[in-house]
């Protein structure tokens, strides 16, 4: 079957895999109908130039003539402002969403990717983390796949391909472990944005690899996977796994184990997600298991990566925690980024935002919030987190 893409966030690290996706499948099995980004317009109009897309979409509205100029001649429409990319997915010759925006602003076009009975392949973690079950009723009701991107939830989404959610007895995600694995408390307590950006395994933008070193990054995938694969919070677990080529399993009720491996590679599970069900050639490194010689496991240390255990927090206390968890961290990881705080003060600071919400914030204590709501307490926990930093 021949795919009408809409990508959203195309200049970012995961939208780049993605257009060497679609380079990979071909014009006869995908064609790129849209591409939004956030200001990167320049990059933009030479990606939607080269792919041959219809339309493309830019939040950042300052951007729009540029974007006009650059694409002068080309016949391709130029969409502007922060409801610009949920106006590409809306456009009917869109049946497929590849979501790669990162942060709260890619939410209304996820939404109505859902809305819209799209397959929608999920890379943007707030979409879950924030809205999972709003998301997951809408997929529903509108009869929209959602398939995920991420590589531990698309190992998941194979190895489930072998027995249903229901016969699972537990997802067992796995961790790097990041750049600090080994590091003492103390060493990691103040460690520096250029140790903190060195990823031992995976190539990826510099946000996501902050949050692979504070471990913030596992923490939101196990919110997204309770929602992904409406599994209860116990079902979930974190095993760290040094070397990323098991990239996670499901345990059955038998005790079969099921695991997906492979090379780390982005464009793995991209493709995955764009021919599901169907598994099509793609060129990657050789995987040679004599080479890669042992494949080892070891438990989250709680105590030096506190980050997973508020995920299972924000769990039991549902409703907006994961909205004011991630708002927080994103204002604190920002903040290190900057050179305003040191490492140890990101996750720290994140759990302080968590329990002052607890006490006194909007929205607590809200089972089933709508996304005004939602909202309310991102803006709410960024305020909030600033705040402490601050003082
Ligand atoms: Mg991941």
């Amino acid at each position: 079957m021949k795919r009408s893409l809409v990508l959203l966030g195309s200049t970012g690290s995961i939208g780049k895999s993605t257009l060497d996706v679609c380079r990979n499948l071909g014009p006869e099995r995908i064609s790129v109908h849209g591409l939004a980004a956030g200001t990167n317009w320049e990059r933009l109009a030479q990606q939607a130039r080269e792919h041959g897309a219809k339309q493309v979409a830019i939040a950042d509205a300052s951007k729009r003539d540029r974007l006009v100029e650059a694409l002068g001649g080309t016949g391709i429409e130029v969409l502007a402002g922060p409801d610009a990319a949920a106006r590409l997915v809306a456009h009917e010759a869109c049946d497929t969403v590849l979501a790669a925006v990162t942060g709260a602003a890619g939410l209304p076009a996820v939404l109505e990717a859902a809305r819209r009975g799209r397959r929608l392949c999920l890379s943007n973690k707030e979409s879950l983390v924030l809205t999972g079950p709003i998301l997951g009723q809408l997929a529903r009701a509108h009869g929209a796949e959602l398939i995920p991107v991420d590589s531990e939830h698309s190992a998941i989404f194979q190895a489930l391909r072998a027995g249903s959610c229901a016969e699972a007895k537990k997802l067992l995600l796995t961790a790097s472990g990041g750049p600090f694995r080994e590091w003492s408390a103390e060493r990691m307590a103040t460690a520096s944005r250029e140790e903190a950006l060195k990823h031992p395994t995976w190539d990826m933008g510099p946000f996501i690899t902050i949050d692979s070193a504070t471990l913030m990054n596992k923490a939101l995938e196990v919110i997204e996977a309770r929602w992904l694969f409406d599994l209860p919070p116990e079902k979930i677990e974190v095993v760290v796994h040094p070397q990323s080529i098991i990239h996670s399993l499901v345990e059955f009720v038998d005790g079969s184990v099921m695991a997906q491996l492979g090379v780390p590679d982005m464009r793995v599970p991209i493709q995955y997600a764009l021919t599901f069900p169907a598994r099509l050639p793609l060129e990657t490194a050789p995987f040679d298991l004599a080479r890669i010689g042992r494949l080892t496991f070891e438990e989250v240390d709680r105590a030096r990566f506190p980050s997973v255990d508020l995920a299972f927090e924000v769990l039991r206390r549902g409703g907006v925690a994961g909205a004011v968890f991630n708002a927080a961290n994103e204002v604190a990881r920002a903040a290190f980024l900057d050179g305003a705080i040191a490492f140890g003060a990101i996750v720290r600071t994140t759990g302080r935002v968590l329990e002052r919400h607890a006490a006194a914030g909007p929205g607590r204590g809200v089972a089933t919030p709508d996304l005004e709501q939602v909202l309310e307490a991102d803006r709410w926990a960024r305020e909030e987190a600033r705040r402490c930093l601050s003082s």
